[in-house]
């Protein structure tokens, strides 16, 4: 369960007062709105999607990576 996008868990009709809803994949964002995302945050980072970026990474590694940032592991 993830907290309510419309309401950010206030509790709204979309997720029934409850606050939370169930995602589901058609809920996540497409291909090309996925790596949009990917770009602005890897771009915030000071990663560019050239010879040696994120673009030569295998998925995995792009995604270890923003989690250990996210986590706060490494700036
Ligand atoms: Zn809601």
């Amino acid at each position: 369960m993830q907290p309510c996008p419309a309401c950010a868990g206030r509790g709204c009709e979309g997720c029934r007062m409850e606050g939370l809803v169930e995602l589901t994949a058609a809920d996540l964002p497409d291909q090309g709105t996925y790596q949009a995302l990917l770009a602005a945050e890897m771009a915030a980072h000071g990663c560019w999607p050239v010879a040696g970026g994120w673009l030569d990474q295998t998925e995995i590694c792009v995604q270890a990576v923003l989690a250990a940032r996210r986590s706060g592991a490494s700036n």
